[in-house]
């Protein structure tokens, strides 16, 4: 079992030595633990240790966790990030567990269905694909800037920034083009001026590139085995 507190304390200490070597504020950077697959005891153990905001990729798991997580932390105001891939089919299941912020909405089709099904607005990032890799989710870079202009136009959702998966390689660094390429196309879009376009968060780096992705602008870093130790896919 990780030390859950020794590990957010060091990298909380790391973001904010490197934000500060970086010109900006100590705080200019939310960190997400990244629970997938990790019991809820696990999660609550971060929760005590300070972390305010978790992100789950599979709308079943976070069903399943996030009662049993408000039974062991009743008082905790954490946040939920969805941050994986979405079906329609599973949006209406999502809403319930009222997400603070779902990372990948990748099309105009599923952020109508978002739109649709909310009651009040949804806050959502766009997750772009910069890595070129076939099988990763996002839309694709050539087209984001019109896409995300059409999804600007669905009345219930609010567009709160962008997301995207950093190319996996041996090196981290080859995860740098494709997060600089999302810096940009953020950067242009906080120019727009729209109600339902508000470039707050720029979502990337994860347990291996987050200091890359601090290095190229990112704001909101997503780390799971770094915190939780590594994840066991297999059945129990
Ligand atoms: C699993 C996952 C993470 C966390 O990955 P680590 O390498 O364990 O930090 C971040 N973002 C997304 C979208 C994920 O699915």
């Amino acid at each position: 079992m990780p030390d859950i507190a020794e590990n957010i304390s060091r990298i909380e200490t790391t973001l904010k030595q490197r934000l500060v070597s970086l010109g900006r504020r100590e705080d200019d950077c939310l960190l997400v633990g990244v629970t997938k697959t990790h019991p809820a005891e696990a999660v609550c153990s971060a929760l005590q240790a300070g972390i305010l905001d978790i992100g789950e990729n599979k709308v079943q798991e976070a069903t399943q966790k996030l009662p049993e997580l408000s039974r062991l932390a009743p008082d905790s105001p954490y946040r939920f990030h969805f941050i994986g891939h979405l079906q329609s089919n599973k949006v209406k299941a999502l809403l319930r567990l009222k997400p603070f912020l779902i990372h990948s909405v990748d099309s105009f089709r599923l952020a109508s269905a978002i739109s649709e099904q909310s009651e009040t607005p949804s806050d959502i990032l766009i997750q772009v694909n910069t890595s070129g890799e076939a099988s990763k989710s996002g839309l694709e870079p050539e087209i984001a800037q019109a896409e995300i202009m059409r999804i600007a136009e669905l009345k219930r959702i609010r567009i709160m920034g962008l997301m995207t998966i950093g190319l996996l390689a041996e090196e981290p660094e080859a995860a740098r083009p494709g997060f600089r390429m999302l810096k940009e196309l953020f950067d242009d879009l906080a120019k727009t001026d729209h109600p339902r376009l508000r470039m707050r968060y720029l979502s990337m780096g994860m347990t291996d590139d987050y200091l890359i992705a601090l290095e190229e602008g990112s704001n909101l870093v997503r780390i799971g085995s770094a915190i939780f130790g590594n994840r066991n896919y297999g059945g129990k």
